[in-house]
């Protein structure tokens, strides 16, 4: 007989019942770098850094805003102490350690941590077709992309992706900037905003009624049928998880800089926002081959879409979906509305995460206004979900645990959004 998903764990039922809940995850275990059976590699995440370090000549040339720091897109590390009294007060405990906040919402070129493995996917591509055509070897200065040549030889092929909104503005613009023809399947969800900017760049967008596996579907039919077409596949892609990962190695210098010390007797926690999985997956897999046993990752999902949550629990990762406890998938956070996690990440992962929790949508406007008031950041609702996670693991774990950590909520998206809309959020999240 088949048992019912709700009886399989108790927190399944709760999840069933749109309560937020926390799983520390059984099968947290010592990492292992480079196993045999890893079908990612530290290497995999060094190559992914020496190309966008290739590329970082083009990207100054062709976004302006990028040049004080050399064309690398990178996002400042900022510490948030009266966040985190304010946190502490909130969920009525006393926060141990540092708290800072990772602004990927300030990422120059398309606002939002997509500018990692979006921007990344899309130069590998790029970079990959050049090569094969003969027009550039790898020791060539690449700021030729830049080019009216480069640009008519794109210019032949189309880049295709599905996304709830941040994903297709990341692709829509890196891909229009070197000339390729882009066309972005966009879920019933994506705000209207993003469509408008992304058609202002001469970006075909596709609406569907449906959510966000339909419009991935679409998009990867479309690009099949297309043999100068090429699919951008968030449930899916080996290249789009690396350039998530080259974050890591970033932070690493940054907290170096900052003399923050991390071993194992000074833990890192870092709190991400987890959509379909790929970019919290690839952040945590470099932090782990930065960082060891010292670094513990945690996801945190919107309370209708838990489902990175749902597929490890279950151990069905993608053969899953939030709606098979009966949940809707509609969330206010457009970068978390998804029903059913990628087909690798959790996978790859599953003994590397160190827990999860999910985040009501009223709670993300609340921390969104209360982050404006205490920190000035103007961030979007999906971006706050990590804020509550400090406290959410004092809760939860022994104080043993937690002394000498240094906490990274990373705040995931926020600068693109038009003020008027910002304005309406921050309202929400005050009450008014
Ligand atoms: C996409 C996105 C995420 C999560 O990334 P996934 O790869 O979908 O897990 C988090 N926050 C924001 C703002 C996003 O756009």
């Amino acid at each position: 007989m088949k048992i019912p998903l709700t009886e399989k764990h108790p927190l399944i039922g709760q999840m069933a019942e749109n309560r937020v809940v926390f799983w520390p995850n059984d099968h947290y275990s010592a990492f292992q770098p480079d196993s045999s059976s890893s079908i990612l590699k530290k290497e995999d995440i060094m190559e992914a850094d020496r190309r966008l370090r290739r590329f970082a000549p083009f990207i100054e040339a062709a976004f302006p805003e990028t040049k004080a720091q050399d064309g690398i897109i990178e996002s400042p590390l900022v510490q948030a102490d009266d966040m985190k009294e304010h946190l502490g007060t909130r969920y009525g405990v006393t926060i141990d350690g540092a708290l800072h906040i990772k602004s990927d919402d300030s990422l120059t070129v398309s606002g939002s941590v997509k500018a990692r493995g979006g921007i990344y996917e899309v130069l590998k591509y790029a970079e990959d077709l050049a090569l094969e055509h003969e027009m550039i070897d790898l020791n060539e200065d690449h700021g030729q992309f830049d080019s009216e040549k480069f640009r008519d030889f794109f210019s032949d092929y189309t880049i295709i992706c599905g996304s709830t909104g941040n994903l297709g503005l990341s692709i829509g613009i890196i891909g229009a900037a070197l000339g390729f023809k882009v066309v972005i399947h966009m879920s019933s969800d994506a705000k209207q905003w993003k469509k408008d900017m992304l058609r202002g760049n001469g970006v075909t967008v596709i609406e569907h009624e449906d959510d966000y596996s339909k419009a991935v579907e679409e998009g990867r039919e479309e690009a099949l049928r297309d043999d100068k077409g090429y699919f951008v596949d968030d449930e899916d892609s080996k290249p789009l998880f690396l350039g998530y990962a080259v974050a890591a190695l970033r932070l690493e210098r940054q907290l170096e800089e900052k003399g923050i010390r991390v071993d194992e007797k000074h833990p890192l926690y870092v709190y991400l926002p987890c959509g379909v999985g790929s970019a919290p997956g690839g952040i945590s897999f470099g932090l782990k081959h930065v960082f060891g046993d010292a670094v513990h990752p945690v996801f945190a999902e919107p309370v209708h879409s838990p489902c990175m949550l749902l597929g490890l629990i279950t151990g069905m990762h993608d053969e899953v979906s939030v709606r098979d406890i009966g949940l809707d998938n509609r969330t206010i956070a457009d970068g978390l509305a998804v029903g059913r996690p990628s087909k690798f990440a959790g996978k790859l992962l599953a003994g590397d995460i160190h827990s999860f929790y999910t985040v009501q949508d009223e709670e993300m406007y609340t921390l969104l206004a209360e982050l404006y008031d205490r920190e000035h950041m103007k961030i979007e609702p999906s971006a706050t979900a990590g804020l509550p996670g400090p406290a959410i693991l004092h809760q939860n774990l022994n104080r043993s645990e937690l002394q000498d950590a240094t906490h990274i909520v990373w705040s995931t998206g926020g600068s693109m959004v038009p003020d008027e809309e910002w304005q309406a959020d921050y309202m929400r999240g005050r009450g008014e």
